[in-house]
């Protein structure tokens, strides 16, 4: 049996089965988009439904936000993304092509951490190494992540915004909206599922490094002296999180970022690294940030962002833990972990062993064949009464029942239900009676009708 796929795999399974497409592909494609087709959006939102669980529903300090994706450009100078938020870039002196230099680097076996623009550049000089089309590569310059926009008719600074970067400023521009309007009590958190854009240098290996992504992010507000328990409390329901979406123990690590590597903002960062197809690369992140992002913005909006603390009676500014997690990034891992190929009945299969709860759909309804109406209309009656208790199901006549299997495995459906004339009674033990396969197994058991929804749940 294999277990953990190549990239290949996964891509082709995504455009074969409808998961993920390149973004504008008609048109050539735009490097660093994809597209998703209905069943990427069911499984995404399977993921988000999870994170949303976890992270907000199940606790009682979370509020929700949904900031806009364009914000002024003053938001990013009182972040430092105006500053810092940018990489390594290094061009191909005769082609002009880009390339992340730290990448080039780590991918000669350099490790770039904590090496300043220099430093990684005298480290490449020193290796002599020609660009992928055997040129020299010119001197190298840090080249911003944020994407400018114009905003309305005139183009002065003014007028200039950014799409964000990353979802965490729409939470700290709305401190003081919420803390006005519910009036919690520290700690508590906000946390936002939405998109954010960065240039990248070079988008590639699929959906792990984008131009266009979405980011489930949690700001959660503390005592400054209470940051190390809240720390440990997120970090174990990231642990939590990873168990539920089927990522195996064997695939993550959590890495503790050093001072040289941590973002401008961050006391202590630790990442989530998984092991994907092209190798052990992050994943999530999980920082604190102590009360940079509130004080800056109270700096540059000229709005006092500090909380009454009541219990204390003295106005603090609160200092922030944040879980940052990338839907894409998380939707890769989940498919890697997932993937199998086995040989069933002779034949290879390829098959997701998602978890139920993130299956785009939790069982598909056939009949045996598809010209007995007798046989249809049973299916039809059955898969009514399944969809009224759990909407995520698929009726599939299309084809033979092993190619409707085939077709199931690969989308990770973990029921398929066969009407067959034992159902309505050919076998009079088993009228009222369906068969069942399991996905992973193949095993097939029968089970009554009026059963199938407490069966499936
Ligand atoms: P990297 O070092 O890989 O560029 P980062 O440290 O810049 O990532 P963060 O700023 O911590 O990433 O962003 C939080 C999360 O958002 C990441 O852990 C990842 O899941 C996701 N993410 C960041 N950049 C991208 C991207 N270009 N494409 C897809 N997901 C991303």
């Amino acid at each position: 049996m294999k277990q953990f796929p190549s990239m290949e795999d996964i891509v082709s399974l995504c455009k074969r089965r409808g998961f993920i497409f390149p973004g504008s592909e008609i048109y050539g494609g735009l490097a660093g988009t994809y597209d998703y087709g209905h069943l990427g959006v069911l499984l995404k939102e399977n993921i988000k439904r999870v994170w949303w669980d976890m992270f907000v529903d199940e606790r009682e300090d979370m509020y929700r936000v949904d900031a806009s994706l364009i914000m002024p450009a003053k938001v990013w100078e009182a972040s430092g993304h105006t500053e810092t938020f940018s990489d390594p870039l290094v061009t191909d002196a005769k082609t002009k092509e880009r390339y992340r230099l730290d990448h080039v680097l780590e991918d000669a076996g350099i490790d770039p951490a904590g090496m300043s623009l220099d430093e990684m550049w005298q480290a490449l000089v020193a290796t002599g190494l020609k660009t992928p089309k055997g040129n020299d590569y010119a001197e190298p310059v840090t080249f911003n992540l944020l994407f400018p926009v114009t905003m309305g008719a005139s183009a002065t600074s003014a007028s200039l915004a950014y799409l964000r970067g990353e979802t965490a400023q729409g939470m700290f521009v709305n401190f003081k909206n919420v803390v006005d309007a519910y009036h919690p009590k520290l700690p508590f958190g906000l946390a936002q599922v939405g998109k954010a854009f960065r240039n990248e240098i070079a988008p590639r290996e699929f959906v792990f490094r984008l131009r266009e992504l979405e980011q489930m992010e949690v700001e959660y507000f503390i005592r400054p002296d209470d940051w190390t328990r809240a720390f440990d409390e997120w970090l174990s329901v990231m642990r939590s999180f990873a168990v539920a979406l089927g990522l195996p123990s064997t695939h993550l690590v959590e890495k503790e970022i050093g001072d040289a590597d941590r973002a401008h903002y961050s006391k202590r960062t630790i990442d989530f690294e998984f092991t994907f197809p092209t190798g052990t690369k992050e994943l999530w992140g999980l920082a604190y940030r102590t009360d940079y992002d509130l004080s800056r913005h109270s700096e540059y909006s000229s709005v006092s962002l500090a909380y009454l603390d009541e219990e204390a009676k003295e106005k603090i500014v609160p200092h922030v833990i944040e879980p940052s997690l990338g839907v894409e990034r998380t939707l890769l891992a989940v498919l890697t972990s997932a993937y199998r190929e086995d040989d069933m009945g002779g034949e290879k299969r390829v098959y997701l062993a998602l978890p139920k709860a993130i299956a785009p759909y939790k069982a598909a309804v056939f009949p045996l064949l598809k010209n007995k109406p007798e046989l249809v209309s049973k299916a039809r009656e059955v898969f009514a009464m399944i969809k009224k208790e759990i909407p995520q199901i698929i009726f599939d006549d299309n084809g033979n029942i092993g190619k409707r299997y085939r077709r199931q495995d690969e989308i990770g459906t973990p029921y398929c239900i066969t009407i067959d004339f034992d159902t309505l009674g050919e076998n009079p033990e088993h009228i009222d009676t369906v068969t069942v396969r399991d996905r992973d197994s193949g095993t097939q058991s029968r089970v009554a009708i009026a059963a199938l929804t407490s069966y499936l749940r």
